[in-house]
């Protein structure tokens, strides 16, 4: 069933799925393609920190391509009604499309929410508490995060996430998250929280070789009030 006829089939209009209370924007009903969201800023709104050029080609081509790609993978197949979340769950080592482009999907999609121009740290949040507590201070935590971003050999991800208990910080390769159970089992019932993309292509244009300026220049657009929102919410 096309998307159009489901939606037609349930009575419904894109605008009241958009509005649909689901854990995450760009998650969705059980309909046959993954959509790539629009970014919640302009492309030019984290200047000087992330450029546009590299905000505009990093969303609307390589988010885009993860999107279109994963879309291709699962045509046809039972798997295209998943959500992104039971998808990665469910995905195996070897199934390298979904695995890459569904990882992709999901990354970048976190990502995009994470990245705010002014939503500073708050000591006195519930995570800014957790941070302080378990990390000793701000900086300790920082640290540690940049640590597992400038340490990630070649492409990959960094993470911060919590269990309900405590927070935990590591890095993955390439499109890999800790939703993928069946491959990081050490993960499982880890929800991330603050996600960094250390691909070259999120700062290249800017920053080229200089791994560490780009990881640096991203706590000035971290979005704390969302990272806030991740963490209370169950
Ligand atoms: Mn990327």
């Amino acid at each position: 069933m096309k998307k159009r006829d489901f939606l037609k089939t349930l009575g419904l209009t894109a605008a009241a799925v958009t509005l649909s209370p689901l854990a995450n924007a760009w998650d969705r009903p059980a309909v046959d393609e993954f959509t790539l969201p629009p970014l919640p800023y302009a492309y030019d709104a984290l200047e000087p920190h992330f450029d546009k050029m590299t905000m505009e080609i990093h969303h609307s081509r390589h988010h885009k391509g993860y999107v279109t790609k994963l879309n291709e993978a699962l045509a046809g197949k039972p798997q295209a009604s998943m959500t992104i979340e039971k998808l990665l769950a469910a995905v195996k080592p070897d199934e390298l499309a979904v695995r890459n482009n569904g990882g992709g999907h999901f990354n970048h999609s976190l990502f995009w929410t994470l990245l705010a121009p002014s939503s500073p740290f708050v000591a006195t949040s519930k995570v800014g508490a957790a941070i302080i507590g378990q990390f000793g201070s701000l900086e300790a935590f920082q640290k540690t995060f940049v640590g597992a971003a400038t340490g990630q050999f070649g492409s990959g991800w960094a993470w911060l996430v919590t269990d309900g208990k405590k927070l935990s910080v590591f890095g993955t390769p390439n499109q890999d998250n800790p939703l993928m159970a069946k491959i990081y089992p050490q993960y499982k019932n880890q929800r991330p929280l603050l996600a960094l993309d250390v691909w070259e292509h999120a700062y290249y244009l800017k920053y080229q070789n200089k791994r560490a300026d780009y990881v640096a220049a991203f706590w000035n657009v971290v979005n704390w009030a969302e990272v806030e929102k991740r963490f209370v919410t169950k």
